[in-house]
């Protein structure tokens, strides 16, 4: 393995995924759903591979319906324009994407500032890029229940005369963190005036509960033109074994992304496209269910945390939970979580691992809720006997 790569390992997901059939726990670590998509957009994934719709390569940008599917979705959605032809790329999931982005984007040495706690594949991407990550760390307010909240002037100061772009997470992966309308008019502001592109992956758009409200960063002025747009139908409509992702962005942006995907796997998922650009055209009573359903779940969880003694910060999005295991006595995730299925035949990941000042993430522990109420109970039930 190349210097570049080595000291990843690894994922985390892989190796807390293992341990959950090796153990029989309960596993809330790794972020998929129990419950599959809608019945009918598997169905049109059948009807595609049996009618012969994507059985041979797809053409490399991705098939004309799902393009035009995920333009109409950005702009019925929130009012953003894409062509079709030119403005939209399909990919192998969000993950692909998001690398294709780095690797389109950065020339070696280039600085990019992203979150800290940040998505694992961030790092090992920039790395593989040749890039180099300057993490911003989220701060958690424990006391006015505001979650992990971005320090703006820590961002200021992070940019520098080698920073080329923001990689931005909303909702966030692994805290839950919305980033609210002022927070994102800061990073366009500081993005226009310092001349940064930016990737933002919100695959999690879907998933915001309460008052919590997802605006894409494109939307603010003087972004559309320098911003990468990431979606997932893995997340949006629990398909994650499909790897249906795709970018939004101005046409030179995705003409430089698709430079890099056309060598990473050249296309994927034929007959998925065409069921996805199905699922993409649901009516909004399809969003509103699946987004009832998971805060139901988080409010489940977050409830059964608390009862059993963490500290719990309540997201605002996605179908993760970041705890504090502080109040357990304890103060090591990774020890923690390597112990917990012996101790409780439960499953969940060290935030530590996201993070590069591992010392901040040590004492946070992350537990998703896309499972089935009645096994989320019963996580509970077995998280309560650890006290
Ligand atoms: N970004 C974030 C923040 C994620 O949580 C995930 C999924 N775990 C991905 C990207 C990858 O998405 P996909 O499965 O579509 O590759
Ligand atoms: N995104 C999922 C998570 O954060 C897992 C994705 C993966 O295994 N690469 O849990």
């Amino acid at each position: 393995l190349n210097r570049r790569l080595a000291e990843f390992g690894t994922t985390i997901f892989a190796e807390m995924s293992a341990l959950a059939v090796s153990t029989g726990s309960i596993n809330l670590g790794q972020g998929f759903p129990d419950t599959d998509g809608p019945e009918e957009i598997r169905e049109a994934a059948v009807r595609a591979l049996r009618e012969g719709h994507g059985n041979q390569y797809p053409p490399g940008p991705g098939i004309p319906e799902l393009r035009t599917a995920v333009a109409a979705h950005q702009q019925r959605r929130y009012g953003l324009s894409y062509d079709p032809d030119t403005e939209v790329l399909v990919t192998a999931g969000a993950t692909e994407a998001i690398a294709a982005s780095l690797l389109a984007l950065l020339e070696p040495g280039d600085e990019v500032i992203a979150f800290e706690p940040y998505y694992d594949s961030y790092a090992a991407c920039i790395a593989m890029a040749g890039g180099r990550r300057v993490p911003v760390t989220l701060r958690p307010h424990h006391e006015d229940a505001a979650g992990f909240r971005l320090d703006l002037d820590e961002l200021r100061d992070a940019v520098t005369d080698r920073t080329r772009l923001l990689l931005i997470n909303t909702p966030h992966n692994p805290t839950g963190t919305v980033l609210t309308r002022e927070e994102l008019r800061a990073i366009a502001d500081l993005a226009v005036e310092r001349d940064l592109l930016v990737v933002t992956d919100e695959v999690y758009e879907h998933l915001v509960f309460d008052d919590a409200e997802h605006l894409p960063l494109a939307t603010f002025p003087g972004m559309r033109e320098r911003t990468v747009t990431i979606g997932s139908a893995g997340k949006t409509f629990s398909f994650t074994g499909w790897k249906v992702g795709w970018v939004t962005a101005p046409p030179g942006l995705v003409t430089a992304v698709r430079s890099a995907k056309q060598f990473l796997t050249y296309v994927a998922s034929g007959p998925f496209q065409y069921a996805v650009a199905e699922a993409l055209a649901l009516p909004d009573t399809y969003f509103e269910a699946f987004r009832a359903d998971m805060r139901a779940k988080r409010d489940l969880l977050a409830t059964g945390l608390a009862q059993a003694g963490f500290e719990v910060f309540r997201p605002a999005g996605t179908y993760f939970i970041t705890t504090d295991i502080r109040p357990l006595g304890e103060a090591d995730g990774f020890a923690f979580c390597r112990a917990l299925p012996e101790r409780a035949g439960v499953v969940a990941i060290p935030n530590a691992v996201f993070y590069d000042h591992r010392e901040a993430g040590a004492p946070f522990v992350r537990f998703a809720f896309c499972q089935r109420a009645e096994v989320l109970e019963e996580a509970v039930q077995r998280l309560k006997a650890l006290a």
